[in-house]
């Protein structure tokens, strides 16, 4: 059997061990402490935010975001459909009502017209929707500008879901220090990982101290064990962000690798009829190309579609996946409100997913390459 080649598997640096074994050799292996002190500070001086919070997961940081921003069962939240479950989940764990929205062609992320209308609807129908979450998908950022415009004119709060984007920029500000909060992800097939982890991030002090008092199961301050609220237990381990403060030192090289991957396919492979990539629109959008994606168009491609491609690359034992399947096609969630043409259900039939790691060796893309043109023999060159 050749090699297996991921998806996006994790690439530890060399300073990751080191931090993980100063925790063990100070003993501060229990929750807080001086790993997740600087890791905090790390992201801080890198996104340039004002505040942030390291947590268990990306799921909590989005449930955490909901919960400070007056999420309450019944309410409605608007988020994104061409996303991971992950983004829609925790609405529901607040007894509030996802209302789904379809994606523009340029960046793939939330349709601000189709956003506008559905604000406008819902003020109609006697509800205003209590948040909005903004995807940044495959590390694009969405349009920006925009969703924030609108957000701020209906003020409605703005929480993005940059869990695929850290290192992504719009108008050279990095994603989720645009709105009132923003979510990070550290799962093991992000652009870094501590294992498992998430982060909160906000200009807002309050929102990230509350924050950190939910994520360890919102203690008075009592000597003994007083609460008026509900706590979560969502904060980050002292060993996994010394992973984390390891991979903080990569995450620039990460970037670089991932970006290289995208344009080596998209120098191989946009010659071909019916093949086109998730591009940047323009200067104002910097993408850290966490995963390449593709579109194979089957009325250009004399009938080749992505299910071909992948199962070529099946076959020899490399992993790519379709596009996330959007959230108003899945069983849990399709009798939530949807606005939408059929943009991220064309995406979903003809798009893919290529292995984008930033440990893949020039031998490994060479593979990837070679199984996808044998696949692509008979199409016409543009
Ligand atoms: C990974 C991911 C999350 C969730 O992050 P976890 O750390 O895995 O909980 C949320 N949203 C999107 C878009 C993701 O890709």
């Amino acid at each position: 059997m050749k090699k297996r080649i991921w998806l996006s598997p994790p690439h530890m640096g060399v300073s990751e061990i080191n931090y993980v074994k100063e925790a063990f050799d100070t003993n501060w292996i229990a929750p807080l402490g001086p790993n997740v002190d600087q890791f905090e500070r790390d992201l801080i001086e890198y996104t340039g935010v004002g505040h942030a919070a390291a947590l268990s997961s990306g799921t909590a940081a989005i449930h955490l975001a909901l919960i400070l921003a007056g999420v309450k069962a019944g309410d409605e939240v608007i988020t994104s459909t061409f996303t991971f479950s992950a983004t829609v989940n925790p609405i529901v764990y607040q007894g509030a009502i996802p209302i789904l929205i379809d994606s523009e062609s340029g960046t793939w992320n939330m349709d601000p017209d189709l956003l506008e209308k559905s604000i406008k609807e819902r003020i109609r129908k006697g509800k205003k929707p209590k948040a909005i979450i903004l995807v940044h998908l495959y590390g694009m950022p969405a349009q920006v500008d925009e969703i924030k415009d609108m957000a701020d004119q209906y003020e409605i709060p703005l929480i993005e879901d940059a869990a695929e984007a850290l290192g992504s920029t719009y108008k050279e500000k990095a994603l989720g220090t645009y709105g009132l909060m923003g979510v990070l992800s550290f799962n093991g097939n992000k652009i870094i990982t501590t294992s498992g982890g998430g982060a909160l991030i906000s200009d807002n002090k309050e929102l990230i101290d509350k924050s950190r008092f939910l994520a360890t199961q919102a203690r008075d301050d009592a000597p003994h064990y007083q609460h008026s609220e509900v706590g979560y237990n969502y904060r980050m381990s002292n060993v996994l962000a010394g992973i984390g403060r390891g991979q903080m030192e990569v995450l620039d090289d990460h970037i670089k690798l991932r970006r290289s991957n995208f344009q080596y396919y998209k120098d191989h492979l946009s010659k071909y009829e019916g093949m086109s990539f998730l591009e940047e629109p323009n200067k104002d959008y910097l993408s850290n190309y966490w995963l390449t994606c593709i579109l194979v168009n089957p009325a250009q491609t004399r009938g080749i579609t992505r299910e071909d491609i992948r199962l070529a690359l099946q076959d020899e034992n490399i992993e790519a996946r379709p596009l996330w399947k959007p959230m108003h096609l899945q069983p849990v969630f399709k009798d939530y409100p949807y606005y939408g043409g059929g943009t991220s259900e064309k995406l979903f039939e003809i798009g893919l997913c290529l292995p984008s790691g930033s440990n893949m060796t020039d031998e490994d893309r060479g593979r990837v390459l070679k199984t996808i043109t044998k696949t692509l023999e008979k199409i016409k060159l543009r």
